[in-house]
């Protein structure tokens, strides 16, 4: 009888398998209870390794399978496409390994770490990558280096060590592939019909950082009560950026004014009147009436208040946010250590609400804080030593 994959011999590799498979059984029937936890680091490591010699001597099968035509038998029409069928790989996946069994032909100790089990595949592929990339300049002490820092650094830090060679033997293709790189920068900002924006984007390496310092920079360390996750600080931090940007007052005019985010609301909006209508942020986005409050809370956005712009009566005067600022130091609230240049000043009592925009009713709050007050419903009560004291809805 013939199977499609060609008879089976009696081949080591028959019997060799049957062990491994009954080795990994055994493996599967140990009660982990009774092991140590401390010693799965060590089975990790190993494994690890494992691994990868499996990775190289699975590439070594296949481009035996490849080059002798091992596939023609049933059929299939490459190697690849035998992949794609037998395997069930993306046709990405089963080219990236055909061509990756031949690369290796060309790089020795790149297969034999993989085979040794000191570098994983991923690593070995990013080698093969540069090597084809560099073609005639790729020398053969390249690799060696290559070899002896992918046993050392995990793919991320392999990548940045090939940049760097890259750059020396290399110049002239490492600047077109910087130009490359800057030439699929996009960035996009859409808005979805519940009035969410999406941000998508790519930068090259320079923007990237740029804005990922700045974006730091704004996030500051996280303190211990800080319970959004990273991605939520860095949203956050990206809004607080345009926002400081905004409120700077250094960018340019557009139509004549500088820009700035109004929001229009009916007086019995703000004063949280039943039945009334919901605030509108510029470009007649419907927001929440405490949103509402919020950003008219300070003043800091120029509300609209039944179709007039309102410059004037609640503005904190600069010799009342000057003391305030002395006197709270930053962001009051409880374990919240954000310097005043990022704070709001809270009304304590809304001024919709017949609170006067004085000293003793004002209080430095962060953003984040200011919100979790507004829409989030916390309330602060002022302990005796003038501490506050927040309380969670
Ligand atoms: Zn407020
Ligand atoms: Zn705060």
């Amino acid at each position: 009888m013939c199977s499609v994959d060609g008879e089976r011999g009696n081949w080591t590799s028959r019997e060799v398998f049957e062990q491994i498979v009954s080795l990994l059984d055994r493996l599967g029937e140990e009660d982990l209870n009774s092991v140590p936890a401390e010693s799965m680091g060590d089975d990790q490591i190993a494994l690890q390794r494992i691994g990868n010699r499996v990775q190289a001597e699975g590439l070594r099968r296949l481009r035996r399978f490849d080059g002798g035509e091992g596939y023609a038998p049933s059929g299939a029409l490459s190697a690849r496409a035998w992949l794609r069928w037998r395997l069930n790989l993306t046709t990405t996946a089963a080219s990236e390994r055909v061509a990756m069994s031949r690369k290796l032909v060309a790089l020795p100790k790149t297969e034999q770490a993989l085979a040794d089990g000191d570098i994983s595949y991923r690593h070995a592929t990013l080698i093969a990558e540069t090597a084809s990339q560099l073609g005639d300049k790729f020398e053969a002490h390249a690799e060696t280096i290559l070899v002896d820092v992918a046993k050392e650094v995990c793919p991320w830090r392999l990548q940045r060590a090939i940049w760097h060679l890259k750059h020396c033997l290399d110049s002239d293709g490492v600047l077109s592939d910087a130009n490359k790189a800057h030439g699929r920068r996009f960035l996009q900002l859409s808005q979805t019909l519940d009035g969410v924006y999406r941000i998508d984007g790519w930068l090259d390496a320079e923007g990237g950082a740029v804005l990922n310092s700045a974006l730091n920079s704004v996030m500051g360390p996280r303190l211990a009560d800080d319970d959004r996750s990273a991605t939520e600080r860095r949203a956050d931090a990206a809004v607080e950026l345009a926002r400081r940007q905004l409120d700077g007052g250094q960018l340019p005019e557009v139509g004549g004014q500088k820009p700035h985010l109004a929001v229009s609301v009916e007086m019995a909006t703000l004063s949280k009147e039943p039945g009334s209508m919901a605030a509108e942020l510029e470009w007649s986005q419907p927001i929440l009436a405490e949103t509402a409050r919020r950003l008219a809370c300070d003043a800091a956005i120029t509300p609209i208040i039944d179709g007039e712009a309102d410059h004037t009566s609640r503005v904190v005067p600069g010799s009342t946010r000057r003391a305030l600022i002395a006197r709270d130091k930053g962001c009051r609230f409880p374990g919240c250590d954000c310097p005043p240049a990022w704070t709001d000043a809270h009304h304590v009592k809304h001024w919709a609400d017949g609170g006067p925009t004085t000293l003793d009713n004002l209080i430095l709050l962060c953003r984040r804080h200011h919100r979790l007050v507004h829409e989030e419903g916390w309330t602060l009560e002022l302990a005796q030593d003038r501490d506050l004291v927040a309380i969670p809805p």
